[in-house]
């Protein structure tokens, strides 16, 4: 179980880190919104420990970017910003827990544990499409009874299009998913990467169709019956 910490006051990282890994917590450390969105793409966190004031930018704005991007992964805001109205922005930005600086250790890992037991769409879910299914949490794809691999980046926008099963994806949105703000992109890109998943789904005998929908975007859609 692998954590995501965001934080810039570099003390109060390595303490978070010593803390949580005595307590049996793997975690990365990042101290910016950029290598936060990068880590994200590449390593499925089972959650997010979240700094709102940071060096390129403010928390908030990365916690709702994830949310626009179909990204669940629970998060926990660590911030000094303590009136209610902060609390309140926070959880409507998509926060699943709010804890305020200076904080005791234990209750950080004891709402960690919270968040981590929560059931339902914040933790592993399936999403299944004709006989195609994938968890969300483990990254595990299966068609029919068998397991197959792709690549994070591949499985990012496959997660992205199912959990807009029957809906058109716009291509930028597709592309922000994959790059953010890195910019490293470009349209062609979200191309070649729809193009492999397209392949792949087709190789391991999947019966979805990822549709292209010209000048919009893509729409993936069960098998026409
Ligand atoms: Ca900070």
């Amino acid at each position: 179980m692998r954590l995501l910490i965001v934080e810039d006051n570099e003390r109060l990282l390595q303490l978070v880190t010593a803390g949580l890994a005595t307590e049996g917590f793997e975690t990365d450390g990042v101290a910016t919104v950029a290598e936060a969105e990068a880590a994200m793409r590449v390593l499925p966190y089972a959650a997010v420990v979240l700094d709102l004031g940071l060096p390129d930018g403010d928390g908030l704005t990365l916690l709702k970017r994830l949310r626009a991007g179909g990204i669940a992964t629970p998060v926990l805001i660590l911030t000094a910003r303590g009136g209610i109205e902060d609390r309140v922005l926070g959880l409507n930005a998509g926060a699943d827990d709010y804890l305020v600086k200076p904080f005791a250790q234990p209750e950080l890992v004891a709402r960690l544990r919270a968040l981590l037991r929560r059931p339902g769409e914040m933790l592993g879910q399936t999403l299944s499409l004709g006989n195609m299914r994938f968890d969300t949490s483990s990254r595990e794809l299966a068609v029919g009874d068998r397991q197959h691999f792709l690549s994070p980046r591949e499985l990012a926008v496959l997660e992205l299009l199912l959990r807009r099963a029957g809906r058109v994806v716009a291509k930028q949105a597709v592309e922000d998913h994959l790059f953010g703000l890195s910019g490293e992109g470009g349209a062609n890109a979200v191309e070649v990467y729809i193009h492999r998943l397209r392949r792949e789904l087709a190789d391991c005998g999947a019966d979805v169709q990822i549709h292209t929908i010209r000048g919009v975007g893509y729409l993936i859609a069960p098998p026409a019956t």
